[in-house]
């Protein structure tokens, strides 16, 4: 796959940028749980976002969970990302849509509601690490940027965007931003990001104008800033979406639902066909496999 990350310093070493192009990812997304334009637009933010997290893990076994849960017709979207930019993720209600914001925007806001943004990580360690706060939009990346203050006390800026063609069936660009304040920040290079960022154009129009380019999209965002604030490229990466599911994986969690409810799926049923969450595979079982499985439960 093709490199659709930059991770960059400014010459100051004054703020760190993650930097992606996620349009793959949120299409496919979009027409695997087959989502409203609506429903896309949150899932797709929460993945980008996620996967830009995920690139922030130190080792490469580590992963995270993203979880959002609101009062809003959406009810929840969940996201796992891990260190290698692997991302999968669902909405609970792909179906999910409201008419659109007086601005003409999709209402994000709206499907998603009031609730808590929460985010696990599993670091190896006994216990995951866990962070929560309350949402203070809906819209995906102000949620981030107040979790990132509150729960990881790292003051960062998240832009987060989807956008469609006009027939609203497909995603045209996709793509998310996160620019955190390093320890030792210069105080100019604050308001010089600050001012950036207010005059800042919709990310998804800016990828548009970069057409798709990493490096003239970070030019387009930074360029105007003084060269000692100018980011360096220090990394490119690649966030993707990947489902790792398997009839093995699947044969596990049939094991672990115990030996009472193996029977009664071999009674009633004859079989059991599970689909998994992520990316809607089905996994078909039958009767046999399911006596073998019921038998490889009563030797645990
Ligand atoms: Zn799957």
């Amino acid at each position: 796959m093709k490199n659709n990350t930059l991770i960059a310093v400014d010459n100051s070493g004054s703020y760190r940028v993650y930097l992606t192009i996620t349009t793959d990812m949120a299409e496919e997304a979009m027409q695997i749980h087959k989502c409203t334009p609506t429903a896309a637009a949150a899932l797709g933010r929460t993945l980008t976002c996620a996967g830009l997290m995920g690139l922030m893990l130190k080792a490469y076994s580590d992963r995270l969970t993203v979880q959002i849960k609101g009062s809003g017709p959406a009810e929840q979207i969940l996201a796992t990302a891990d260190a290698l930019g692997r991302v999968k993720g669902y909405i609970a209600n792909p179906g999910a849509t409201l008419p659109p914001r007086a601005d003409g925007h999709l209402d994000v806001g709206g499907i998603v509601g009031q609730g808590s943004l929460t985010v696990i990580k599993d670091l190896g360690l006994k216990e995951p690490y866990v962070g929560t706060i309350p949402l203070v939009s809906g819209e995906i990346a102000r949620d981030f940027t107040q979790y990132f203050a509150v729960s990881e006390q790292q003051p960062s800026s998240v832009a987060l965007g989807v956008r469609f063609t006009q027939d609203l069936a497909h995603v045209s660009c996709a793509g998310g931003l996160i620019i955190q304040v390093l320890p030792d920040a210069r105080e100019e290079a604050i308001s010089a990001l600050e001012e950036m960022l207010f005059t800042m154009d919709d990310l998804t129009l800016l990828i548009g104008d970069a057409e798709g380019d990493l490096y003239r999209l970070l030019h387009l965002i930074f360029g105007q800033l003084p060269e000692e604030f100018q980011p360096k490229v220090l990394e490119e990466r690649t966030i993707g979406w990947l489902c790792d599911c398997s009839k093995e994986r699947m044969e596990k969690a049939l094991i672990s639902i115990g030996k009472k409810d193996l029977s009664q799926l071999i009674a009633e049923d004859k079989g059991a066909e599970l689909t998994c969450q992520f990316c809607r595979r089905t996994y078909r079982f039958t009767e046999d496999e399911l006596i073998a499985l019921l038998q490889e439960a009563s030797h645990e």
